[in-house]
C-alpha cells in the first residue's frame, strides 16, 4: 500500500531545542476510508487534528486530539448510523540517526533515555507522518458490532421489518403445532407418533 502524503505534517517551524513547543489545528481530508467493513470514516471525510509538538532531546513529541465522524450500519436493524470519534494520540518521533552510537555505554544511555513508547516513529526530514497513529486510534476505537442504540430491537425474524416499526403484538401465523411436531421429527421416523388424535 502506498503511503499517503496527506498525513505528512511539516514541522520546520518548531525550533529543535528541548522544551520548545508549538500548537497547530488543521483538517486532514482522507483519500481512502479508515475503519472496518461495517463502520468507517469514509474517503473524503475530514479528520480534525489539534496537535502540540514538543522538542525533546531524541526528537519531537506529538500530542494530538483527533475528531472525526464514522459512518456505518447497525448490525441488528441495518439502519445507517454515525459515531463521533474523539481520540488522543501521543507518539515520539525520533530524529533520524545521523551520527552512529558506537560504544556500548552510549547505546545503553540512548535506550534508557527512551520515553515510554511502544513503537518507534522516525522523522523524515522535517516531516511527521501521522498516518499510523491516526489510523490505529480510529480503527481500534470502532465497535466491531455497531448498534444504532444499545437496545436496538432489530428485525422481526418472520418478515424482516424493524421491530420499532411494528405493533407490539405483531406476529406471524405459525404452522399448526401438530404438523410442526411432525415436521420437526424429520424423515428418520416416518411411522412414529402418527396416530395423534384429539
Ligand atoms: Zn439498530
Ligand atoms: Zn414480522
Amino acid at each position: 500500500m502506498h503511503k499517503s502524503k496527506v498525513f505528512l505534517f511539516n514541522a520546520h517551524d518548531l525550533p529543535r531545542r528541548s522544551g520548545e513547543m508549538k500548537e497547530y489545528s488543521f483538517d486532514i481530508a482522507i483519500p481512502e476510508p479508515i475503519g472496518l467493513d461495517v463502520i468507517a470514516v469514509e474517503a473524503g471525510e475530514a479528520i480534525h487534528v489539534d496537535m502540540r509538538l514538543e522538542s525533546v532531546s531524541q526528537g519531537i513529541l506529538v500530542s494530538a486530539q483527533i475528531a472525526a465522524v464514522a459512518d456505518g450500519t447497525c448490525m441488528r436493524c441495518l439502519e445507517p448510523l454515525e459515531i463521533d470519534l474523539h481520540h488522543r494520540i501521543q507518539e515520539l518521533y525520533r530524529y533520524a540517526p545521523d551520527k552512529k552510537v558506537h560504544t556500548k555505554a552510549q547505546r545503553k544511555a540512548a535506550e534508557v533515555d527512551d520515553l515510554d513508547v511502544d513503537e518507534d516513529f522516525m522523522l523524515e526530514g522535517d516531516d511527521i507522518d501521522l498516518e499510523g497513529p491516526i489510523r490505529d486510534a480510529i480503527v481500534l476505537g470502532l465497535p466491531i458490532n455497531p448498534l444504532c442504540q444499545q437496545d436496538c430491537p432489530g428485525l422481526c425474524s418472520g418478515c424482516g421489518v424493524k421491530w420499532s416499526l411494528l405493533e407490539a403484538d405483531h406476529e406471524h401465523e405459525v404452522v399448526d403445532p401438530r404438523w410442526k411436531a411432525l415436521l420437526d421429527l424429520g424423515p428418520e421416523d416416518p411411522n412414529e407418533n402418527l396416530d395423534f388424535k384429539n
